[in-house]
């Protein structure tokens, strides 16, 4: 019998992969080839054509052969002046840590204050990546659940950080998928709570510009908790991957000895930069997208639906009587593609709708009143 005769037990044997792994399915938005695309909360439009025009500028003229700046240093103080209040909240580049999306941010944070022996705590249904990312970081995680409507108690909050002691607790603020923003007792009791058992409070803000509160001005040296955007929502530039997290600059020291030198390319630290000079375009597309929420949330309402008060650019919705597959897949007939959540714990026979332009969101609409069976309320609608 030869070294490698099946049955010998010398053939060559794969590599375990670490148990933390096996168990996971990977985190996977299905896609489809629809005409209307409001499944990941993407923005629905492009960002200004100047900024397109100097961003080509900018990678044309980029020292290729050179690494990168690897504090990314004017990026980071540019996201310092666009998050800080002069007077009363002052921030500086060292508050700011950025990286290849919040997703990367988080798994820097994950790495950093996580990881094997250590316990998360998260709030469910949220985020997937919070549990996910803790997971492969190697982790414990706990899934607190949120109350019946989705809401959370402060007091219950501070007790399961009591009682749980994690190293990092995740809050979410307006909540993915439920579209909810936390009440300020909670952030501010979560935050006594943490810090008292020695752990990090982590506030995904992703949605935050969608939302009328943040946790940003609670941010301090004094203080263990770290806030975390992006660029994917609203600034229009899922593409770029770009996100950031502000905090405390002890924290920010710790996040940077643990990312990948020069993780962050020259190209993307040009894209960021630039992006900033359109401020206040961006805070317009984000009145546009909160006024179609406000316009979307009102024709949903007068349908046989559902659904959940949402700060953010989607809205959490359940038909009352139809299946959550029966009317996605009646939306995707009208080639108008929605997150279907209808399988994920606790959102039975929900889905997750990203607003888009005021004409997608009319098709949508007019979709989902064939699914429910009722006529589409043409009363509201602004462009037709
Ligand atoms: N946090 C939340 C709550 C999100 O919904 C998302 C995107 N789906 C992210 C973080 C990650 O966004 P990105 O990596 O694009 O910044």
């Amino acid at each position: 019998m030869s070294a490698d005769t099946p049955g010998s037990g010398n053939e060559p044997r794969r590599p375990e992969v670490r148990a933390q792994v096996a168990l996971m399915s990977g985190y996977h938005s299905p896609q489809l080839d629809v005409r209307i695309r409001l499944n990941t909360n993407e923005a629905p439009v492009s960002p200004p054509e100047q900024f397109l025009r100097r961003v080509a500028d900018a990678v044309a003229t980029l020292d290729w052969k050179r690494y990168p700046d690897r504090a990314a240093s004017e990026l980071r103080s540019r996201i310092a002046i666009l998050e800080s209040d002069p007077a009363e909240h002052p921030l500086e580049a060292a508050n700011v840590f950025a990286a290849n999306g919040s997703n990367e941010v988080l798994q820097t944070i994950s790495l950093a204050y996580g990881g094997a022996r250590r316990t998360a705590l998260t709030f469910e249904p949220t985020y997937a990546l919070h549990a996910h990312i803790s997971k492969i970081c190697g982790a414990t995680v706990i899934e607190a659940e949120r109350r019946e409507d989705f809401t959370l108690d402060a007091s219950m909050v501070v007790s399961t950080i009591e009682q749980i002691r994690p190293s990092i607790c995740f809050l979410c603020s307006p909540n993915n998928p439920t579209g909810m923003v936390d009440a300020d007792d909670v952030i501010i009791g979560a935050l006594a709570a943490i810090e008292k058992v020695g752990g990090l409070l982590v506030v995904d803000e992703a949605y935050g510009q969608f939302a009328p509160r943040s946790a940003l001005r609670l941010v301090d040296e004094a203080r263990s908790l770290v806030v975390t955007r992006t660029f994917s929502k609203t600034w229009s530039m899922a593409a770029a991957r770009l996100g950031y997290a502000i905090g405390p600059t002890w924290l920010i020291d710790e996040l940077d000895k643990v990312v990948l030198p020069y993780h962050l390319d020259a190209a993307k630290q040009a894209v960021g930069v630039i992006a900033l000079d359109y401020v206040e375009e961006m805070r317009e597309r984000v009145r546009t997208l909160v006024g179609e929420r406000e316009r979307v949330a009102g024709a949903i309402e007068r349908l046989d639906i559902d659904q959940w008060p949402s700060a953010a650019n989607f809205i959490l919705f359940r038909p009352r009587n139809h299946s959550g597959d029966e009317v996605w897949q009646t939306l995707v007939d009208h080639s108008v593609l929605v997150r279907n959540c209808a399988s994920w714990p606790r959102l039975e026979n929900c889905l997750r709708v990203t607003l888009g332009t005021a004409a997608e969101n009319d098709e949508f609409l007019a979709a989902l009143a064939t699914a429910v069976g009722s006529a589409p309320d043409r009363s509201v609608s602004v462009d037709g």
